[in-house]
């Protein structure tokens, strides 16, 4: 991401609230026009239906924790969800098992390898290490609680529309194209059985984990979704309870250092905000008590980010005060004693 496009924005701080519905509808459309003309970055090719996106799509959404929505450009076209599933299944694996075993099982450290690493396997004696790249987010679908691999997609598959507030349906276009070409899914699938990290039949989780890849969603539903999670699970225009806060705490703390896979790091020092991103140029982050901003544009910079979603949301980090990092010195007297 090219952070000299955001330095110009001043950098607020956070406020404990975001500053009236007026004005955060503002910036979304500033933040929308600003970085449309940006066209860097490429589609993603390697899932080859992918590669036929319109790059120059462009949709943004805020969702309020109070209900507030905000769409500009092409926050209502749909996508397929893709990596940025792996952050809702996770908080769906730890509401059914807790927090010890999930982390036991799968892990909460950055691999700083890219997100279809088999060596990051290998290195680690077949332990996942974290959620958020592919070996991890195989190994949390395994713990979706079903007989088959068909009741664990359909809990996947209710679990993510009670995050999103509507029924989602699967992309049956991008998940027959994913499914002939997920030679390296597969592959991870059996080598993370070879270690013992996976009991049951590998690629029947690989297809219930390529299934929650290509449900369909778009800006707006992503928002939805990440403002449950900044709503301690509650969600916040249907009002029902999707997971407990705990679980809302433990999914942010793992996805704020994982979320955009080896670039990571920087993006939480630039932003300063737990985001999760998928190939198909989908971008969530949530900001814990106020909402989620969700941007959506398939050009892609390399570790598989779409670059205008960094922007965008980056620009509203600053202008809202979102990000966590941000403090200005108290302004109430200090005492001299
Ligand atoms: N379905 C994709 C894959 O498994 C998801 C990857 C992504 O969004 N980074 O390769």
């Amino acid at each position: 991401m090219d952070v000299a496009a955001l330095t110009d924005i001043p950098q607020q701080v956070s406020t404990g609230a975001l500053p009236g519905w007026d004005r955060v509808d503002e910036l979304v459309r500033e933040a929308h026009r600003r970085y449309a003309d940006d066209r860097t970055g490429a589609v993603a090719d390697y899932i080859p239906v992918l590669a036929e996106a319109d790059p120059e799509l462009f949709g943004l959404a805020v969702i309020e924790v109070d209900g507030g929505l905000h769409d500009a450009g092409d926050a209502l076209h749909p996508f397929s969800i893709q990596s940025i599933s792996k952050m809702f299944v996770y908080a769906l694996a730890i509401q059914e098992h807790g927090h010890e075993r999930v982390r036991e099982i799968v892990g909460v450290n950055n691999t700083g390898l890219a997100f279809n690493s088999l060596m990051a396997l290998e290195l680690n004696a077949g332990h996942p290490m974290n959620p958020m790249v592919n070996a991890g987010a195989i190994a949390t679908t395994a713990l979706m609680p079903g007989q088959t691999s068909v009741e664990q997609w359909e809990r996947v598959r209710e679990g993510l529309s009670a995050f999103a507030g509507r029924p989602l349906s699967l992309d049956g276009v991008v998940y027959a194209s994913e499914a002939e070409t997920n030679e390296r899914n597969r592959a991870m699938g059996w080598l993370l059985r070879s270690y013992g990290r996976l009991t049951g039949d590998p690629d029947d989780v690989v297809d219930v984990y390529t299934r929650q890849c290509a449900l369909s969603v778009t800006a707006h539903d992503l928002a939805v979704m990440g403002a449950t999670l900044a709503d301690g699970g509650v969600n916040p225009i249907t009002g029902e309870r999707v997971v407990s806060a705990d679980v809302c705490r433990d999914t942010l703390a793992v996805v704020a250092s994982t979320g955009l896979y080896e670039t990571s790091g920087e993006w939480l020092f630039e932003i300063g905000l737990p985001a999760k991103s998928g190939v198909a140029g989908g971008i969530v982050a949530v900001a814990p008590g106020k909402g989620a901003v969700a941007g959506f544009s398939p050009r892609l910079d390399r570790a598989g980010n779409s670059v205008r979603s960094q922007l965008a949301i980056g620009h509203l980090s600053r202008a809202l005060g979102l990000n966590l990092f941000a403090s200005a010195p108290s302004a109430t007297p200090r005492s001299t004693d």
